[in-house]
Parts: structure tokens; sequence; C-alpha cells
């Protein structure tokens, strides 16, 4: 038992977070609301930083990669607008957080996620096999080219920062399909796109994210 676990304050962190969000406009949808208090973001980092969990911060985990903020989790999540059942391409596992909100959110879905730290492989599985999540398939690899054998997703959604948004990962997004992603090299912004019969259409654009760097084939320095 991690020892947050035994913290009877676990809860009212978890409900001064929710307060956070909700109040800065960052938490909106009562569906993402709960998939979130659904995920003790304390189980999801590192034991050393576990005090920290319920903060409205990125936190450090291996290889120099990081929790994303929660209210910027919840403001993508939220773009997303998953719906039960759906099957979702996740881009840079780091720890399963991501993955397990939206785990709940599709039910008997099922989430994808790639991730380029082997490391962080073996911690997203573990993270999420400690809440009995089994709908969500880890893999290792360069989300750039995303999955083409698992194609097509109904959302795609991309946790680190990329210059472009890898035209591959367009082509597996089904019609109507949405995808949500930071763009852009020093700061980003987080932007929504949809997957029409007649193209791609931006339906959403905010300034004023920065996230860890897209790797791979896609890597912002390669441009
Ligand atoms: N969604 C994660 C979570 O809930 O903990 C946080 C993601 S972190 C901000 C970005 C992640 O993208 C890092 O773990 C990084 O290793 C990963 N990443 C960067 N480039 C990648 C690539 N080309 N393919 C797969 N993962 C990549």
């Amino acid at each position: 038992m991690t020892e947050i676990k035994t913290d009877k304050n676990y809860q009212s962190r978890m409900d001064n977070l929710i307060n956070i969000m909700k109040n800065s406009g960052f938490l909106n949808n009562s569906r993402v609301e709960s998939a979130i208090r659904k995920t003790p973001r304390h189980e999801f980092v590192p034991m050393s930083l576990q005090e920290k969990a319920y903060d409205d911060m990125p936190i450090p985990i291996m290889n120099n990669q990081t929790v994303s903020q929660p209210s910027v989790v919840s403001r993508m999540t939220e773009w997303l607008d998953v719906m039960e059942g759906q099957k979702i391409l996740e881009i840079g596992s780091g720890s399963g957080w991501q993955s397990a909100i939206l785990s709940y959110l599709v039910g008997r879905g099922k989430i994808y996620s790639i991730e380029r730290h082997s490391e962080l492989v073996d911690f997203a599985k573990k993270n999420l096999d400690k809440l009995g999540i089994n709908n969500v398939k880890v893999t290792l690899g360069d989300g750039g080219l995303g999955l083409p054998k698992e194609s097509p997703f109904d959302r795609i959604i991309i946790t680190a920062a990329c210059r472009e948004i890898p035209q591959s990962l367009f082509e597996q997004l089904s019609i109507n399909g949405l995808l949500v992603a930071p763009v852009g090299e020093f700061t980003q912004s987080l932007v929504l796109i949809k997957k029409t019969s007649q193209g791609v259409v931006e339906i959403k654009n905010e300034s004023g994210y920065v996230f860890v760097p897209l790797l791979g084939k896609f890597d912002c320095e390669k441009y």
C-alpha cells in the first residue's frame, strides 16, 4: 500500500484539485470529472512525489518526462468528447494517467497507447494494472507513425509537442473522428481537428501551452 493511500485526506485533496480546475474553467464536463475522480493521480507518480500528486502541476517521472498538468489533461479530454465504446489512440503513455482517464470514458471500448521509452511502457503498464484497468494496450514505439494495423481510431490524442501533426495520424483517424494535440516548437497551441469526408477542419485552437517534445521520426529538431 502506498503512503498516500493511508492518508484520509486523499479524497479531500482530489476535491480541492477538482475545484481548482472548475474555478479556472478547465473542467466543465461531469463525465470527465467522474473519470478524473476514479483515477487517483498518486498511483501514477514516483513515490517520492506523491505528496504533490494533487497539485495542479506537471510531475517529473523517468527519462526526463512528465505526467501532464491536471487542468491540461482535463482540457484535452473534454475537447476529445469521448463516447462509450470508442477506440482511441494515445501518443505518449508516460505514466498511464491520461490513458486511465480515457479508459473509464470508453467503458467497453479500447485505448491503444504508444510510448518511446521502454521504462515508461513498464511504468504505465504497472500503474494501470494496480487499478485493474484492462482496456488499455500500451506499446513501445514511435507514436508519430501511429498503429496502422489497429486503425481507424475514433479519437487520437498526442500528449507531446509536435511542430506539425504527423500525416500518418490523420490517415488513421476515422471520418468524423477528432484529434487533439499541442502544436508548436517552444510553446504550443492546443488544437482540436476533425476529419471530415472533405478533409480536416480545425475546430479549436488555444495558445499558451508547454509540453515535452514529440521525438522520433517527427522530432521538431529535424525540420
Ligand atoms: N500522457 C502521459 C501521462 O498521462 O502521464 C504524459 C505524457 S508526457 C507529457 C509525453 C510523453 O510522450 C513522454 O512519456 C514521452 O516519452 C512520449 N513521447 C515523446 N515522443 C514520442 C514518440 N515519438 N512516440 C511515443 N511517445 C513519445
